[in-house]
């Protein structure tokens, strides 16, 4: 069996022609097994969320292989994509993305119905739970803090079960607490569930919570670390940001 959540074979994504071409991925291999907990750090335009995009079918490569579980995103047709992205993928952004009018249990709900399925109340609950805000699911996000909402937010992500998390920054508009605690829900699923989570981070702490840091630069893949500490981690973007772009 096919122990891979996520594989690139030689992704790559150019935007524009001509003088204004940017390769903003260049032709990236790698494999992420199931249960893994991954970050993608690297100075700023790199390609950090290029590569999550295109890893997660947001966003399709100009070359190269991505295969989800054994199914090849890039094969897929738009509509094909869609549903895959609904039912086996979930994502995570900096800014929450919840629709304000909505109570955290219809955001977390959400998903299920634009796939057309009737949530059940004892699933939301339970995604709600499962991040610790059971007691909230009648809250808008307006009466929610910062890291609340990234927490319906998650919860909206796992939802459907998704075979990877994929999170862009999760914690980039979080106070370092709150931050924190959404690092050790990403964490807990890992652990406890077994989740596959990929998530780009700026912060050396947040990326000490992965097992393994890929190092993007000019859109390449610049090395990695394994179970490193924040400070390794830190040394190295140091490194990395004193190389002139
Ligand atoms: P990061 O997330 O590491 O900051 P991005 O993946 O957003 O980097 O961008 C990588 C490169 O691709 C940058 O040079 C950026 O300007 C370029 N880029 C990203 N998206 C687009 C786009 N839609 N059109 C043109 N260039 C883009
Ligand atoms: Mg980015």
């Amino acid at each position: 069996m096919d122990n891979d959540a996520i594989a690139l074979h030689s992704v790559s994504r150019g935007y524009g022609s001509g003088e204004g071409a940017v390769t903003a991925l260049d032709r990236v291999s790698l494999s992420l097994p199931r249960g893994s907990f991954t970050a993608v750090m690297g100075p700023s335009g790199s390609g950090k969320s290029t590569f999550l995009h295109c890893a997660a079918g947001l966003d399709r490569p100009t070359a190269g292989t991505v295969t989800l579980a054994g199914t090849e995103l890039t094969g897929l047709s738009e509509s094909r994509l869609t549903k895959l992205r609904r039912d086996r993928i979930g994502f995570v952004f900096q800014e929450f993305n919840l629709l304000p009018s909505l109570t955290a249990a219809q955001n977390v709900a959400l998903p299920l119905r634009l796939a057309g399925r009737r949530p059940s109340q004892a699933r939301v609950r339970e995604a709600l739970a499962q991040v610790g805000l059971g007691e909230r699911a009648g809250h808008r996000p307006g009466q929610l803090s910062g890291g609340q909402q990234q927490r319906v937010a998650l919860a909206r992500a796992l939802i459907t079960s998704p075979e990877v998390l994929f999170a862009d920054e999760p914690t980039g508009a979080l106070d370092t607490r709150t931050g924190r605690e959404v690092l050790e829900l990403l964490r807990g699923l890992v652990d406890r569930d077994g989740q596959t989570v990929v998530m780009v981070t700026h912060d050396p702490v947040a990326a000490a919570y992965a097992n393994r840091v890929l190092f993007l630069v000019d859109g390449r893949i610049d090395g990695e670390l394994a179970d490193p500490t924040a400070a390794a981690i830190a040394a190295r973007m140091t490194a990395l940001e004193g190389t002139p772009c």
